[in-house]
């Protein structure tokens, strides 16, 4: 269930996993209705989403983004008694209140930057003046991304504050707002798949959230992302935040008596001395992280099927990657802010191979002229034998792709291939 960029490589990796499978997509897009059939039933309508997996008999039903999840679209899913991959709403809240999130990492004792949770503006001033530059004040509710503003100096963490809390600046997400201490270092997308009580850690993946190259300019849903991160790639980061992080949130959230099931997704700072602290839980797979991700484990689509059904056999043995990707977000001109659509979409037909295309804001007209809908329209997915030759083809491949306005970063990978070229000039 989604449209998105993440649920076209979900489809395609359960066609992949299962090639005998028939796909539905609600809503869909373009790039899903390749791979099956596209019910175009909005997430907000989970009655109607209800209806349709009984009526279609869907054996696995996998949701794809927060919204639906925080507003119980999987308890609909389960107590009409299908097999459904995602949190319950209660544990959704992970995600969709920050505020509840900073709770249950307090409780946990899992690091995170220190903060202090707000709904009236005076006590929040008074907290900002007690604190020191930079702060980060953050939208507690679900915001897509973009209710977290960095702000340099106390003056403008309070104007903020004021804006968020009486202005209404992102609406009710913005009536409770999180106010914490800038954490400095590398981000890393960490997820686990979880039944509630057992976890397998996939490999790490980074995410490029800033619109501009060298990571500058405004936060964006996400511009690329890629995968193995060298830093992670030993495997004893993943056992760390496995330990420090993912088990000790889900035995918290367990107690609380909100078991989480489905994918837990924890973006994480590693400082200096490499220990990590958590930035945000997301409650589902990461877009574009999935599209780097999936491509890369081949047979992951077992273990959805098997948590949703309640009948997990988790493998004794870490997920490696097979190879490298790169996902490179094509967005339309004027995103994040103002995404001009409606302009046509020239997808070659002779895309290198290794290189996958996935859509998300794409509406393809009665003539088959593919358009842009959305503001991020395309991601497209390079494998390599390592990071450096996934991004070439990934680039390559966004080079040839053509719209009016096609705005993207170049660089997704950078911070490994910089690595790898420093480690390449040491011998
Ligand atoms: P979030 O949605 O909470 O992950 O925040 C979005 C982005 O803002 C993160 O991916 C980070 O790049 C940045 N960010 C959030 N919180 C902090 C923090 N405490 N210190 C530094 N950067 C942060």
């Amino acid at each position: 269930m989604g449209g998105g960029g993440r649920e076209h490589a979900l489809a395609w990796a359960l066609k992949r996993d299962t090639p005998d499978a028939t796909v539905f997509a609600s809503p869909g897009n373009p790039g899903t209705a390749q791979l099956g059939t596209n019910l175009k039933i909005p997430v907000t309508a989970s009655e109607d989403l209800v209806a349709a997996v009984r009526e279609h008999d869907i054996d696995l039903t996998i949701v794809g983004p927060e919204a639906p999840l925080a507003a119980g679209l999987a308890d609909r899913l389960r107590a009409a008694g299908r097999a459904v991959f995602g949190p319950s709403a209660a544990a959704a809240q992970l995600e969709a209140s920050k505020a509840f999130a900073k709770d249950v990492m307090r409780r946990a004792g899992v690091a995170t930057a220190a903060s202090a949770s707000f709904t009236a503006l005076d006590p929040a001033l008074a907290y900002i003046a007690r604190h020191a530059e930079p702060l980060v004040v953050k939208a507690s509710g679900l915001a897509a991304g973009k209710g977290v503003v960095i702000c340099a100096t106390r003056a403008v963490a309070s104007r903020t504050a004021r804006a968020m809390l009486v202005d209404g600046a992102f609406g009710a997400a913005g009536r409770e707002v999180v106010i914490e201490e800038w954490l400095d270092g590398e981000e890393l997308s960490v997820l686990a798949l979880t039944d509630g009580t057992r976890t397998l850690m996939l490999p790490a993946v980074q995410d490029h959230k800033r619109l501009g190259e060298g990571d500058s300019g405004p936060n964006t849903g996400g511009m690329g992302a890629y995968c193995p991160v060298s830093i992670a790639a030993e495997g004893v980061l993943l056992e760390r935040v496995s330990r420090e992080v993912i088990v000790p949130t889900l035995a918290e959230l367990a107690r609380r008596g909100t078991a989480y099931s489905g994918v837990l997704y924890a973006g994480v700072m590693i400082g200096a001395d490499g220990s990590p602290a958590v930035l945000e839980f997301n409650c589902r797979f990461g877009d574009p992280e999935a599209q780097a991700l999936l491509p890369l484990l081949p047979g992951v689509t077992r273990h959805l099927a098997e948590i949703a059904a309640g009948e997990w056999r988790p493998p004794d043995d870490a997920v490696v990657p097979v190879r490298a990707a790169v996902a490179t977000v094509l967005a339309a001109s004027g995103y994040p802010d103002q995404p001009q659509l409606g302009a046509a979409i020239d997808v070659p037909r002779d895309l290198e191979a290794g290189v996958l295309v996935f859509h998300a804001g794409t509406g393809r007209d009665a003539d088959g002229t593919l358009r842009v809908q959305g503001g991020r329209v395309l991601t497209v997915t390079g494998l390599g034998d390592d990071v450096a030759e996934a991004a070439r083809r990934s680039a390559d491949a966004c080079q040839q792709i053509a719209f009016p306005g096609k705005t993207y970063r170049r660089d997704i990978g950078w911070r490994d291939i910089a690595r790898a070229r420093a480690g390449a000039a040491r011998g």
